[in-house]
C-alpha cells in the first residue's frame, strides 16, 4: 500500500515508521531481523531500508603502489526489502539513488521492485563518494533528485527508456523525497533549498520526509515555509536520539544539523554512554509527545541499525 494511502486510513492517528540500513557485508539477514522484530508491536505500516552506494578503497600491492578497489560495504536493499514483506506482511520503502546509478540502471532497478509488489520508494540524490568532496553524476545519470522522480513518474505512466516498446506496463509507484529543516549542506540557502524541494513535489513526489532534527521548532517553521511556497505533500518528520557522546560532533559534522544546547549539556555531563543514552531517548520521547500533539502523520526514527532505544521511545508514545 502506498505511503500516502496509510495517511489517509490512519485518520489523523500518528503513525510508527522507521527506517534500518543493510547489514554490512558478510553478516546475515538475522541481525535485521532481531532489530525488527521488537519494533513490530507497535505497528509499523511500512518500514523504510536505504542503499549505500559504492565505496572506492585504495590496496597496497607488493610493488609499492596504490590499486583502487571498488566496494560495495552495505549491499542488499532489495533483497532486504523483500525479506521484510515477506516476515511482516508490511511495506518495504527502498532507497533509491541518482549516484552510482545510470538511468538503464534505475529502470532496471524499478521494474525489480515493481515485479516485487513495492509499492513505495524514496528518491534521493545521495553524497559525494568519499573521495570526492562534490557530488558527480554518472555520465548517463541524474544529478538531481528532481531528475530521479521524473524518471520514476515517466515509468508511473508507462514512459519507458526505450519509446519504441510495444504494451509497456505502467508501475505505480508513490514517491518520498528528502526535506531539509536546517536546510541541506549545499544548498546556499533553507530559501533555495525549499525552491529545489518543490521541484521534486512538481516532479511527482507524495510525500517528504526530513532530515532529522533536535529542535521541533526547526520542523514547525520549515512546514510552515513550505505550505507558504505551496508545498501541500505530507511532511513526515524523521527523529534520531542520540547514543553516544561522540554523536555531539559527529552528527553536526555529518548532517549539518544543529543540536540546542541543552541537550549537549545533558550529554556533556554524562559519566558514560549508557548515560547518554538514556539523556537520549528522554529527548526524543519529548521531541515526539510535541509532534503528535501538533498532529504530524508519522513519525519517522531513524534506527541506524540498532533498535532498543527506538523500542524504549515507541513504547511511550504508541
Ligand atoms: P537533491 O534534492 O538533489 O538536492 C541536493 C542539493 O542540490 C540541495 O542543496 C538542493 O538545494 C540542490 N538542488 C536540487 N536541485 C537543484 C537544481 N536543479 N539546481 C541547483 N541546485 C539544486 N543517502 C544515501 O546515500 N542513502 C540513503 O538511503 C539515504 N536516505 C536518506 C533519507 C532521508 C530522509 C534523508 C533526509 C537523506 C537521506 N540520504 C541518503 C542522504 C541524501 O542522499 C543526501 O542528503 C544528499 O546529499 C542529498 O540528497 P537529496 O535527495 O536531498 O538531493
Amino acid at each position: 500500500m502506498k505511503v500516502t494511502e496509510h495517511i489517509a486510513q490512519s485518520e489523523g492517528k500518528t503513525l510508527f515508521t522507521f527506517e534500518i540500513l543493510p547489514p554490512l557485508k558478510g553478516q546475515d539477514i538475522k541481525s535485521i531481523f532481531d532489530n525488527i522484530d521488537p519494533l513490530m508491536e507497535y505497528k509499523p505500516p511500512f518500514i523504510d531500508v536505504t542503499y549505500h552506494r559504492e565505496e572506492y578503497t585504495f590496496k597496497e600491492l607488493e610493488n609499492g603502489l596504490l590499486k583502487k578497489q571498488v566496494v560495495k560495504k552495505r549491499p542488499g536493499t532489495v533483497g532486504i526489502c523483500a525479506a521484510i514483506q515477506n516476515k511482516y506482511s508490511v511495506d518495504a520503502i527502498p532507497h533509491i539513488l541518482c549516484g552510482g546509478f545510470t538511468k538503464e540502471d534505475t529502470e532496471n532497478f524499478l521494474i525489480d521492485l515493481d515485479f516485487l509488489g513495492i509499492d513505495n520508494v524514496v528518491a534521493l540524490r545521495g553524497d559525494a563518494v568519499k573521495s570526492e568532496i562534490y557530488f558527480k553524476a554518472e555520465k548517463e545519470g541524474h544529478r538531481y533528485a528532481s531528475e530521479l522522480v521524473s524518471q520514476i513518474q515517466d515509468l508511473n505512466n508507462g514512459k519507458y527508456l526505450d519509446e519504441e516498446l510495444q504494451n509497456s506496463s505502467a508501475t505505480d509507484f508513490c514517491i518520498g523525497v528528502a526535506g531539509y529543516p536546517e536546510k541541506h549542506m549545499e544548498a546556499p540557502s533553507l530559501d533555495s533549498d525549499i525552491h529545489f524541494l518543490k521541484k521534486k513535489i512538481k516532479a511527482g513526489a507524495e510525500y517528504i520526509v526530513t532530515q532529522m532534527f533536535f529542535d521541533n521548532q526547526k520542523y514547525f517553521d520549515f512546514v510552515e515555509k513550505c505550505r507558504k511556497e505551496g508545498i501541500t505533500v505530507p511532511i513526515i518528520p524523521g527523529l534520531k536520539p542520540i547514543a553516544t557522546r561522540k554523536q555531539l560532533n559527529l552528527i553536526p559534522h555529518r548532517f549539518k544539523v544543529d543540536l540546542p544546547d541543552d541537550l549537549i549539556m545533558e550529554v556533556v555531563r554524562c559519566k558514560d554512554n549508557k548515560a547518554v543514552r538514556q539523556v537520549g531517548i528522554e529527548w526524543c520521547i519529548q521531541q515526539s509527545k510535541e509532534l503528535v500533539a501538533a498532529g504530524v502523520p508519522i513519525l519517522h526514527y531513524y534506527s541506524m541499525g540498532r533498535s532498543s532505544n527506538i523500542e524504549a521511545i515507541a513504547k511511550e508514545i504508541f
